[in-house]
């Protein structure tokens, strides 16, 4: 199949390896020269604007940092994907954006005849080079039907969440509650050590016992705890928190939109807020335990 892949970066760059290798032929956008040319040498071709990749594509993928950058490459009214895009081709957004933004440029498409979809994803650049990710999926049931097989080649885990804008308010309650739990952990776990108790002991109790999650048994904030976990490497080549700040944003201001109380959410963009201005932002979001330990 000939695919339009725009935006190339940490996640969208594996994820359209993965793609030409299973021997589909990628019409590549992307402001970096230079992931183009990488990608031009396994076999990609790359065009001059998100209208030309669109123009000649059978499916139109996109992976942006964030929702401006989606309105730009789909609305730009000259080269722009709708400008140049075929009635009818399926097309799909993987970025994570607010889901208001999803649904304009979506209603936007379908005013050209377009049926596109939101498929923000969960598994990190390493899911992304693996093939192992997540897409959580806003779509008519026709085109889910229609991405599925395409997304199994990027993915382990597709779950179709409901129409266009779903897959964006899976992901960032998912993240909202990640953010939460993790401060909930490292709250624990450095009370725990200022008290006295052996850190480990004290990870075992919680991980048989009711405040077992994610945060604590696989992903602990304390170091030594869980070896794998950037705990243990310095806090390293994890999940940015700058990212969680990101999605804590966009889970925050829909939760405005909707009149909806996000009091714990809006504590933990705080948090993860400062921790950026302090410098730790590339930090994975773990670290935001070191606010409640002293310095060595
Ligand atoms: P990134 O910044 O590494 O890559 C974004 C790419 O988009 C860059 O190559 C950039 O040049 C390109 N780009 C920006 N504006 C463009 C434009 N107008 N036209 C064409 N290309 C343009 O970001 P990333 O880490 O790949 O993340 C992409 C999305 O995936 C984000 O929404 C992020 O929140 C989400 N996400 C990231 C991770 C992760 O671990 N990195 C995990 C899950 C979800």
């Amino acid at each position: 199949m000939r695919i339009a892949f725009i935006g190339l970066g940490n996640m969208g760059a594996p994820m359209a390896r993965n793609l030409i290798k299973a021997g589909h032929q990628l019409n590549l956008f992307d402001l970096n020269k230079t992931v183009l040319a990488e990608l031009a040498e396994l076999g990609g071709q790359v065009s001059a604007s998100p209208r030309d990749a669109a123009a000649s594509s059978e499916l139109v993928i996109t992976m942006l940092p964030a929702a401006a950058h989606v309105r730009a490459v789909y609305l730009n009214e000259d080269d722009g994907v709708l400008a140049g895009i075929r009635p009818g081709t399926p097309t799909l957004d993987c970025s994570t954006i607010d889901p208001q933004t999803a649904r304009d440029v979506s209603k936007a498409a379908a005013a050209k005849g377009v049926d596109m979809g939101d498929a923000p994803v969960s598994g990190g650049t390493g899911g992304a080079a693996a093939g192992t990710l997540t897409f959580m999926v806003g779509a008519s049931t026709e085109l889910f039907a229609t991405l599925k097989p395409v997304l199994e080649q990027m993915g382990r885990n597709i779950v179709h969440c409901g129409e266009v804008g779903t897959g964006q308010i899976a992901k960032i309650c998912n993240n909202l509650l990640l953010g939460i739990s993790m401060i909930g952990v490292s709250e624990a776990m450095a009370l725990g050590n200022a008290l006295g108790i052996d850190t480990k002991v004290l990870a075992g109790i919680i991980n048989s016992s009711t405040g077992r999650c994610w945060s604590s048994d696989t992903y602990n904030p304390w170091p030594g705890i869980i070896e794998t976990a950037p705990a243990s490497r310095g806090y390293t080549g994890g999940f940015g928190a700058e990212l969680m700040l990101k999605d804590l944003g966009l889970a925050t201001e829909a939760a405005r939109q909707a009149h909806q109380p996000v009091i714990l959410g809006a504590v933990a963009q705080q948090l993860y807020q400062a921790m950026s201005l302090r410098g730790e932002g590339g930090k994975d979001f773990s670290a935001i335990v070191e606010g409640y330990r002293k310095k060595d």
